[in-house]
C-alpha cells in the first residue's frame, strides 16, 4: 500500500479583518491556500433579527493544502529538478532524511518524497 494524496484544511475565526489578512499571510507562507471567503454567518437564517445582528457574523478563514507523494521513481533533488525543470520552488519539496539510490544519476542520496502543491 502506498499513499498518494493527502489533503488537510483548517479554519479560524478572527475578532476582525486585520487580524484575519495577518493570519493569511502567515498560513500562506506555510504553503495553505485561503478560499477567499472573508467571514461566516454563525446564526439561524430563518430568524430575520439574527440575519441583521452583525455580532452572528465572523471573519473566517477557510484553508487547504494537499500534499502529493511521488508514484514511481525517486530521485535526488538535483535529477528531479533536470527532469521536470521549473515546476516545482525548492519549498515544495520535501527531500528525504535517509539515502536512498536515486534512479537519475543511480547515486546514493537524499531523495525527493513528497511535492507539496
Ligand atoms: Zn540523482
Amino acid at each position: 500500500m502506498k499513499q498518494l494524496k493527502s489533503s488537510h484544511s483548517k479554519t479560524f475565526h478572527y475578532d476582525n479583518a486585520e487580524e484575519r489578512l495577518n493570519h493569511i499571510k502567515e498560513m500562506e507562507q506555510d504553503g495553505w491556500t485561503c478560499s477567499g471567503q472573508v467571514k461566516e454567518f454563525t446564526g439561524n437564517l430563518y430568524f430575520k433579527d439574527e440575519v441583521e445582528d452583525e455580532s452572528k457574523y465572523y471573519y473566517v478563514g477557510r484553508f487547504y493544502k494537499e500534499e502529493r507523494w511521488l508514484l514511481m521513481a525517486e530521485f535526488c533533488k538535483d535529477c528531479f529538478k533536470e527532469l521536470f525543470i521549473d515546476d516545482y520552488t525548492d519549498d515544495q519539496l520535501v527531500i528525504s532524511d535517509d539515502l536512498d539510490i536515486c534512479e537519475g544519476c543511480a547515486k546514493f542520496k537524499q531523495v525527493v518524497i513528497k511535492i507539496i502543491e
